[in-house]
């Protein structure tokens, strides 16, 4: 695959003018496909392209898509927007609200949400202190909650002496994973999320014990379980990147 050196290219091109304009590079990959597609990642639009494409054909898919860019950019710049920092006065979308993070001055250690405020105590607070006592209590509240359900749905379906282990990680882009050993993996950042999400992974991955793929089979165990998990699904799609830090 070729890959073309990256320019700067504004988003005006062909000549239509937009009030958000955001800078973005350029990439052209040629490879033996046939036809042109876009993708936009890290502020930069990536267009793949037969070998034989003229620069012109390039440059007009381009032109004939710039609503589309514009769209992916923005998106991308908002997620960029949202990432979660545990720092004092920043947002954290918790359990679908958003909420201002608190340090408070306190001897005892912990977490709690009162109101708007996700309020984290203890003493002499920094946002590394901040961060290691959010990540303990979310790892605290996937032990006491994801743990027993998945044990109990499991039991529930009869497939609980298939569970070998439960383990609770974070995982850079996962949510949940089973093994045909039967060892559950779940990342404890998910207790950000509304019970209804944490549910429907649990759901998920337990599902896994009786179908190790995402067939057709799978989904409809699934849905006798979780019958809104589409919506579920779209939801973690929507907004997930608020959680990892
Ligand atoms: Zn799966």
């Amino acid at each position: 695959m070729a890959r073309t050196k990256s320019k700067v290219v504004p988003l005006n091109i062909g000549g239509i003018e937009r009030q958000h304009v955001l800078p973005y590079r350029c990439e052209v990959e040629r490879s033996r496909r046939k036809t042109l597609a876009l993708y936009v990642k890290h502020r930069t639009v990536i267009v793949r392209c037969p070998w034989q494409a003229s620069r012109r054909e390039v440059n007009e898919f381009i032109a004939s898509n710039q609503q589309w860019i514009e769209n992916r950019l923005l998106e991308e710049a908002q997620r960029e927007r949202e990432v979660l920092r545990i720092e004092r006065g920043a947002k954290i979308f918790y359990r679908a609200r958003e909420l201002t993070i608190v340090f408070r001055e306190g001897r005892k250690e912990r977490v709690l949400v009162n109101g708007d405020q996700f309020i984290i105590q203890g003493h002499k607070l920094n946002p590394s202190k901040a961060r290691i006592l959010v990540e303990d209590y979310l790892i605290d509240k996937a032990s006491e909650y994801i743990i027993p359900r998945a044990y109990g749905l499991a039991r529930h379906l009869g497939v609980d002496r298939k569970i070998k282990e439960i383990k609770l990680r974070k995982t850079k882009s996962k949510w949940g994973h089973c093994t045909s050993q039967g060892i559950l993996q779940y990342n404890w950042l998910i207790m950000l999320a509304p019970y209804s999400i944490i549910d429907y992974m649990i759901t998920h991955e337990v599902c896994h014990l009786i179908h190790m793929d995402h067939s057709r089979r799978f989904w409809e165990l699934v849905q006798s379980i979780c019958p809104n998990y589409e919506h579920y699904v779209d939801w973690l799609k929507q907004h997930e990147h608020r959680f990892w830090f």
